[in-house]
Protein backbone atom coordinates (compact mmCIF):
# COMPACT_ATOMS: atom_id res chain seq x y z
CA UNK A 1 0.00 0.00 0.00
CA UNK A 2 1.36 3.24 -1.11
CA UNK A 3 0.11 5.24 2.11
CA UNK A 4 1.67 8.67 0.95
CA UNK A 5 -0.37 8.46 -2.45
CA UNK A 6 -3.46 7.42 -0.78
CA UNK A 7 -2.88 10.69 1.86
CA UNK A 8 -2.18 12.86 -0.84
CA UNK A 9 -3.74 12.03 -4.20
CA UNK A 10 -6.93 14.38 -5.30
CA UNK A 11 -7.52 11.46 -7.82
CA UNK A 12 -11.52 10.72 -6.49
CA UNK A 13 -11.31 7.34 -8.28
CA UNK A 14 -7.90 6.08 -5.82
CA UNK A 15 -9.92 7.91 -2.43
CA UNK A 16 -12.84 6.07 -3.48
CA UNK A 17 -11.66 3.05 -4.23
CA UNK A 18 -9.88 3.21 -0.15
CA UNK A 19 -12.94 4.25 0.98
CA UNK A 20 -14.47 1.00 -0.72
CA UNK A 21 -11.83 -1.39 0.40
CA UNK A 22 -11.88 0.02 4.33
CA UNK A 23 -16.07 -0.45 4.30
CA UNK A 24 -15.46 -3.64 2.48
CA UNK A 25 -13.11 -5.14 5.52
CA UNK A 26 -15.20 -3.40 8.29
CA UNK A 27 -18.09 -4.87 7.03
CA UNK A 28 -16.05 -8.46 6.80
CA UNK A 29 -15.39 -8.21 10.43
CA UNK A 30 -18.24 -6.35 12.20
CA UNK A 31 -20.62 -6.75 9.38
CA UNK A 32 -22.85 -2.88 8.67
CA UNK A 33 -22.86 -2.01 11.81
CA UNK A 34 -21.51 0.37 14.56
CA UNK A 35 -21.27 0.57 17.58
CA UNK A 36 -22.42 3.41 20.01
CA UNK A 37 -20.46 4.24 23.80
CA UNK A 38 -21.75 7.10 26.24
CA UNK A 39 -18.77 9.28 26.95
CA UNK A 40 -18.87 10.37 30.28
CA UNK A 41 -16.63 13.83 30.98
CA UNK A 42 -15.95 13.13 34.86
CA UNK A 43 -13.30 16.20 35.09
CA UNK A 44 -11.71 18.58 33.40
CA UNK A 45 -9.43 19.10 36.09
CA UNK A 46 -5.62 18.07 35.10
CA UNK A 47 -2.48 18.18 36.61
CA UNK A 48 -0.29 18.19 33.12
CA UNK A 49 -0.24 21.23 30.91
CA UNK A 50 -0.33 19.34 27.20
CA UNK A 51 0.44 22.76 25.22
CA UNK A 52 -2.72 21.75 23.09
CA UNK A 53 -5.46 21.02 25.54
CA UNK A 54 -7.69 23.41 26.54
CA UNK A 55 -8.58 21.95 30.06
CA UNK A 56 -4.60 22.22 30.40
CA UNK A 57 -3.44 22.88 34.26
CA UNK A 58 -2.57 26.34 32.79
CA UNK A 59 -6.04 27.02 31.34
CA UNK A 60 -7.88 29.39 32.90
CA UNK A 61 -11.47 27.48 33.36
CA UNK A 62 -13.82 27.15 35.47
CA UNK A 63 -13.09 23.31 36.82
CA UNK A 64 -15.94 20.62 37.67
CA UNK A 65 -15.78 17.06 38.70
CA UNK A 66 -18.54 14.57 39.08
CA UNK A 67 -19.30 12.08 41.53
CA UNK A 68 -20.13 8.65 41.78
CA UNK A 69 -23.93 9.21 41.78
CA UNK A 70 -23.87 11.64 39.26
CA UNK A 71 -22.15 8.86 37.29
CA UNK A 72 -24.07 6.77 37.97
CA UNK A 73 -27.16 8.93 36.86
CA UNK A 74 -25.19 9.66 33.41
CA UNK A 75 -25.29 5.55 32.86
CA UNK A 76 -28.55 5.03 34.32
CA UNK A 77 -29.76 7.76 31.21
CA UNK A 78 -27.75 5.73 29.14
CA UNK A 79 -29.00 2.70 29.68
CA UNK A 80 -32.48 3.64 29.28
CA UNK A 81 -31.06 4.96 25.85
CA UNK A 82 -29.79 1.90 24.83
CA UNK A 83 -26.36 2.48 25.61
CA UNK A 84 -24.56 -0.72 26.75
CA UNK A 85 -20.72 0.80 26.57
CA UNK A 86 -19.89 3.56 28.78
CA UNK A 87 -16.81 5.60 28.52
CA UNK A 88 -15.23 7.63 31.84
CA UNK A 89 -12.86 10.19 30.37
CA UNK A 90 -11.18 13.56 32.15
CA UNK A 91 -8.50 14.97 32.78
CA UNK A 92 -5.91 14.03 35.20
CA UNK A 93 -7.48 14.75 38.71
CA UNK A 94 -5.77 13.35 41.81
CA UNK A 95 -9.29 13.44 43.40
CA UNK A 96 -9.51 10.00 41.11
CA UNK A 97 -7.71 7.75 43.22
CA UNK A 98 -7.64 3.92 42.86
CA UNK A 99 -10.13 3.92 45.64
CA UNK A 100 -12.78 5.77 44.16
CA UNK A 101 -12.37 4.77 40.80
CA UNK A 102 -12.65 1.32 41.15
CA UNK A 103 -15.69 2.05 43.54
CA UNK A 104 -17.34 3.92 40.22
CA UNK A 105 -16.45 0.84 38.43
CA UNK A 106 -17.89 -1.89 40.45
CA UNK A 107 -21.05 0.06 41.09
CA UNK A 108 -21.35 0.69 37.35
CA UNK A 109 -20.71 -3.23 36.73
CA UNK A 110 -23.12 -3.92 39.84
CA UNK A 111 -25.69 -2.04 38.17
CA UNK A 112 -25.39 -3.21 34.59
CA UNK A 113 -23.36 -6.29 33.97
CA UNK A 114 -24.19 -6.38 30.58
CA UNK A 115 -21.95 -3.09 30.12
CA UNK A 116 -18.79 -2.63 29.08
CA UNK A 117 -16.77 0.56 30.69
CA UNK A 118 -13.65 1.94 29.48
CA UNK A 119 -11.70 4.54 31.57
CA UNK A 120 -9.40 7.14 29.55
CA UNK A 121 -8.18 9.05 32.78
CA UNK A 122 -4.78 9.70 30.90
CA UNK A 123 -1.50 7.90 32.44
CA UNK A 124 -1.47 5.74 35.85
CA UNK A 125 0.84 3.23 37.29
CA UNK A 126 0.67 -0.02 36.72
CA UNK A 127 -0.50 -1.36 39.94
CA UNK A 128 -3.00 1.50 39.59
CA UNK A 129 -4.25 -0.01 36.13
CA UNK A 130 -4.11 -3.27 37.82
CA UNK A 131 -6.69 -2.48 40.58
CA UNK A 132 -8.93 -0.87 37.81
CA UNK A 133 -9.09 -3.81 35.42
CA UNK A 134 -9.55 -5.85 38.84
CA UNK A 135 -12.18 -3.58 39.73
CA UNK A 136 -14.00 -4.82 36.21
CA UNK A 137 -12.83 -1.83 33.70
CA UNK A 138 -12.94 -3.83 30.19
CA UNK A 139 -11.11 -1.34 28.55
CA UNK A 140 -8.47 1.99 28.42
CA UNK A 141 -8.18 4.69 26.09
CA UNK A 142 -5.26 6.63 26.35
CA UNK A 143 -3.64 8.20 22.74
CA UNK A 144 -0.36 7.82 22.40
CA UNK A 145 -0.58 11.62 20.73
CA UNK A 146 2.35 10.65 18.62
CA UNK A 147 4.61 7.68 17.50
CA UNK A 148 7.83 10.78 16.85
CA UNK A 149 9.75 11.34 20.38
CA UNK A 150 10.56 15.00 19.18
CA UNK A 151 7.23 15.33 18.13
CA UNK A 152 5.99 14.28 21.55
CA UNK A 153 8.29 16.89 23.32
CA UNK A 154 6.99 19.78 21.27
CA UNK A 155 3.31 18.80 21.95
CA UNK A 156 3.95 18.32 25.83
CA UNK A 157 5.81 20.27 28.74
CA UNK A 158 9.03 18.92 29.81
CA UNK A 159 7.88 16.63 32.72
CA UNK A 160 5.86 14.85 30.80
CA UNK A 161 7.65 11.20 29.28
CA UNK A 162 6.86 9.77 25.77
CA UNK A 163 9.02 6.62 26.97
CA UNK A 164 6.30 6.69 30.18
CA UNK A 165 3.15 7.37 27.73
CA UNK A 166 4.22 4.16 25.87
CA UNK A 167 5.21 2.09 28.77
CA UNK A 168 1.39 2.44 30.29
CA UNK A 169 0.03 1.32 26.61
CA UNK A 170 2.33 -1.54 27.38
CA UNK A 171 1.15 -2.27 30.66
CA UNK A 172 -2.50 -1.99 30.21
CA UNK A 173 -2.21 -4.83 27.07
CA UNK A 174 -0.55 -6.82 29.74
CA UNK A 175 -3.21 -6.79 32.12
CA UNK A 176 -5.54 -7.56 29.30
CA UNK A 177 -7.85 -4.31 28.64
CA UNK A 178 -8.98 -3.84 25.16
CA UNK A 179 -6.68 -1.02 24.72
CA UNK A 180 -6.95 2.36 22.24
CA UNK A 181 -4.23 4.48 21.61
CA UNK A 182 -4.20 7.31 18.87
CA UNK A 183 -3.74 10.62 17.94
CA UNK A 184 -4.19 14.15 16.50
CA UNK A 185 -4.37 14.86 12.86
CA UNK A 186 -3.22 18.27 11.64
CA UNK A 187 -1.26 18.82 15.32
CA UNK A 188 1.63 21.33 15.27
CA UNK A 189 4.55 20.32 13.55
CA UNK A 190 3.30 16.79 12.82
CA UNK A 191 4.49 15.59 8.86
CA UNK A 192 3.77 12.77 6.60
CA UNK A 193 6.52 11.17 8.52
CA UNK A 194 5.40 11.42 11.81
CA UNK A 195 2.36 10.42 10.56
CA UNK A 196 4.25 7.40 8.82
CA UNK A 197 5.53 6.47 12.11
CA UNK A 198 2.02 6.71 14.24
CA UNK A 199 0.70 3.83 11.56
CA UNK A 200 3.60 1.80 11.77
CA UNK A 201 2.84 1.88 15.69
CA UNK A 202 -0.49 0.84 14.67
CA UNK A 203 0.82 -2.22 12.83
CA UNK A 204 2.90 -3.71 15.53
CA UNK A 205 1.03 -3.07 18.64
CA UNK A 206 -2.06 -3.81 16.85
CA UNK A 207 -4.78 -2.51 19.32
CA UNK A 208 -8.34 -2.87 19.91
CA UNK A 209 -8.89 0.79 19.17
CA UNK A 210 -7.70 3.65 17.64
CA UNK A 211 -9.05 6.93 18.15
CA UNK A 212 -7.94 9.81 15.82
CA UNK A 213 -10.08 13.27 15.30
CA UNK A 214 -8.66 16.56 13.43
CA UNK A 215 -6.45 19.31 16.23
CA UNK A 216 -8.62 21.58 16.78
CA UNK A 217 -7.07 24.67 18.20
CA UNK A 218 -8.26 25.68 22.32
CA UNK A 219 -8.19 29.28 23.33
CA UNK A 220 -5.79 29.88 25.83
CA UNK A 221 -3.46 27.60 25.24
CA UNK A 222 0.45 28.46 23.51
CA UNK A 223 -1.30 26.79 20.08
CA UNK A 224 -4.86 29.07 20.21
CA UNK A 225 -3.45 30.49 16.63
CA UNK A 226 -2.53 27.33 14.90
CA UNK A 227 -4.04 25.70 11.77
CA UNK A 228 -6.92 23.14 12.88
CA UNK A 229 -6.41 19.78 10.90
CA UNK A 230 -7.96 18.58 8.07
CA UNK A 231 -11.32 16.71 7.72
CA UNK A 232 -10.34 15.51 4.90
CA UNK A 233 -6.93 13.91 5.45
CA UNK A 234 -8.31 12.53 8.91
CA UNK A 235 -11.18 10.25 6.90
CA UNK A 236 -8.41 8.75 4.47
CA UNK A 237 -6.24 8.15 7.49
CA UNK A 238 -9.39 5.86 9.05
CA UNK A 239 -9.73 4.16 6.13
CA UNK A 240 -6.03 3.91 5.69
CA UNK A 241 -6.02 2.19 9.32
CA UNK A 242 -8.78 -0.01 8.57
CA UNK A 243 -7.21 -1.63 6.00
CA UNK A 244 -3.83 -2.29 7.97
CA UNK A 245 -5.53 -3.18 10.31
CA UNK A 246 -9.21 -4.95 9.92
CA UNK A 247 -10.70 -5.83 13.61
CA UNK A 248 -10.10 -2.86 14.58
CA UNK A 249 -13.35 -0.88 16.96
CA UNK A 250 -12.76 2.56 14.37
CA UNK A 251 -14.66 6.07 16.52
CA UNK A 252 -15.94 8.66 13.84
CA UNK A 253 -14.43 11.38 16.99
CA UNK A 254 -16.65 14.36 17.99
CA UNK A 255 -13.61 16.44 16.60
CA UNK A 256 -14.26 15.09 13.32
CA UNK A 257 -18.22 15.85 13.94
CA UNK A 258 -17.31 19.64 15.38
CA UNK A 259 -15.43 20.30 12.18
CA UNK A 260 -17.82 18.98 9.55
CA UNK A 261 -21.74 18.66 9.54
CA UNK A 262 -21.54 15.24 8.33
CA UNK A 263 -17.78 14.56 9.54
CA UNK A 264 -19.48 11.34 11.05
CA UNK A 265 -21.07 9.90 8.15
CA UNK A 266 -18.04 10.53 6.15
CA UNK A 267 -15.69 8.75 8.97
CA UNK A 268 -18.74 5.75 8.92
CA UNK A 269 -18.44 5.39 4.98
CA UNK A 270 -14.83 5.40 5.31
CA UNK A 271 -14.50 2.41 7.33
CA UNK A 272 -14.93 3.74 11.43
CA UNK A 273 -17.85 1.40 13.27
CA UNK A 274 -17.95 3.68 16.35
CA UNK A 275 -19.61 6.63 17.73
CA UNK A 276 -19.44 8.13 21.34
CA UNK A 277 -22.11 10.32 21.97
CA UNK A 278 -21.68 12.72 24.91
CA UNK A 279 -23.51 11.23 27.92
CA UNK A 280 -22.54 13.72 30.60
CA UNK A 281 -24.60 16.22 32.36
CA UNK A 282 -25.74 18.80 30.16
CA UNK A 283 -24.76 21.99 32.85
CA UNK A 284 -20.63 20.65 32.67
CA UNK A 285 -20.75 19.41 29.29
CA UNK A 286 -19.96 22.98 28.07
CA UNK A 287 -16.77 23.22 30.79
CA UNK A 288 -14.93 20.02 29.16
CA UNK A 289 -13.41 22.01 25.93
CA UNK A 290 -10.55 20.66 25.55
CA UNK A 291 -11.23 22.55 22.01
CA UNK A 292 -12.77 25.64 20.99
CA UNK A 293 -16.45 25.05 19.86
CA UNK A 294 -16.49 21.79 20.72
CA UNK A 295 -20.05 20.03 19.87
CA UNK A 296 -22.01 19.04 22.91
CA UNK A 297 -25.56 19.70 21.60
CA UNK A 298 -27.40 18.89 18.56
CA UNK A 299 -26.16 15.55 17.31
CA UNK A 300 -23.22 15.16 19.75
CA UNK A 301 -26.20 15.13 22.97
CA UNK A 302 -26.65 11.28 24.16
CA UNK A 303 -30.94 12.60 24.02
CA UNK A 304 -30.22 12.19 20.43
CA UNK A 305 -29.03 8.62 19.99
CA UNK A 306 -32.26 8.08 18.65
CA UNK A 307 -31.08 10.77 15.74
CA UNK A 308 -28.16 9.31 14.98
CA UNK A 309 -29.63 5.71 14.97
CA UNK A 310 -31.92 7.12 11.95
CA UNK A 311 -29.03 8.86 10.42
CA UNK A 312 -26.79 6.15 10.12
CA UNK A 313 -29.79 3.43 9.46
CA UNK A 314 -30.42 5.97 6.25
CA UNK A 315 -26.54 4.93 5.51
CA UNK A 316 -27.66 1.15 5.68
CA UNK A 317 -26.01 0.25 9.18
CA UNK A 318 -27.60 -0.93 12.09
CA UNK A 319 -26.66 0.25 15.43
CA UNK A 320 -27.06 -2.46 17.99
CA UNK A 321 -27.75 -2.72 22.09
CA UNK A 322 -24.11 -4.48 22.61
CA UNK A 323 -21.39 -3.67 24.65
CA UNK A 324 -19.60 -4.18 20.96
CA UNK A 325 -16.11 -5.79 21.62
CA UNK A 326 -13.55 -6.21 19.48
CA UNK A 327 -13.36 -9.13 17.48
CA UNK A 328 -10.74 -11.41 17.28
N1 LIG B 1 -6.48 12.95 30.06
C1 LIG B 1 -6.86 11.85 29.21
C2 LIG B 1 -7.97 12.21 28.23
C3 LIG B 1 -7.57 13.32 27.29
S1 LIG B 1 -8.86 14.00 26.27
C4 LIG B 1 -5.61 11.34 28.51
O1 LIG B 1 -4.54 11.90 28.69
O2 LIG B 1 -5.71 10.35 27.81
C5 LIG B 1 -8.81 12.88 24.91
C6 LIG B 1 -8.01 13.30 23.70
O3 LIG B 1 -8.45 14.54 23.18
C7 LIG B 1 -6.54 13.52 23.91
O4 LIG B 1 -5.85 12.31 23.99
C8 LIG B 1 -6.15 14.35 22.68
O5 LIG B 1 -5.65 13.53 21.64
C9 LIG B 1 -7.48 14.99 22.27
N2 LIG B 1 -7.37 16.46 22.29
C10 LIG B 1 -6.91 17.25 23.29
N3 LIG B 1 -6.86 18.53 22.90
C11 LIG B 1 -7.29 18.56 21.61
C12 LIG B 1 -7.45 19.59 20.64
N4 LIG B 1 -7.14 20.85 20.92
N5 LIG B 1 -7.92 19.24 19.42
C13 LIG B 1 -8.25 17.98 19.13
N6 LIG B 1 -8.11 16.96 20.00
C14 LIG B 1 -7.63 17.24 21.22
Amino acid sequence: MDIERLLTTSDPEVVEGLYAEARRLRDEVYGRRVFMRGLIEVSNHCKNDCLYCGIRRSAQVRRYRLDEGQVLDCCDEGYRLGFRSFVLQGGEDGWFTDEVVCRMVAAIKGRYPDCSVTLSLGERGRESFRRLREAGADRYLLRHETANREHYARLHPQEMSFDHRMQCLHELRELGYQVGCGFMVGSPYQTLDTIRQDLSFIEAFRPEMVGIGPFIPAAGTPFENERAGSVELTVRLLAVIRCLHPHVLLPATSALGTMHPRGRERAIEAGANVVMPNLSPRDTRALYAIYNNKLSTGSEAAESAADIRARLKALGYEVPLDRGDYSV
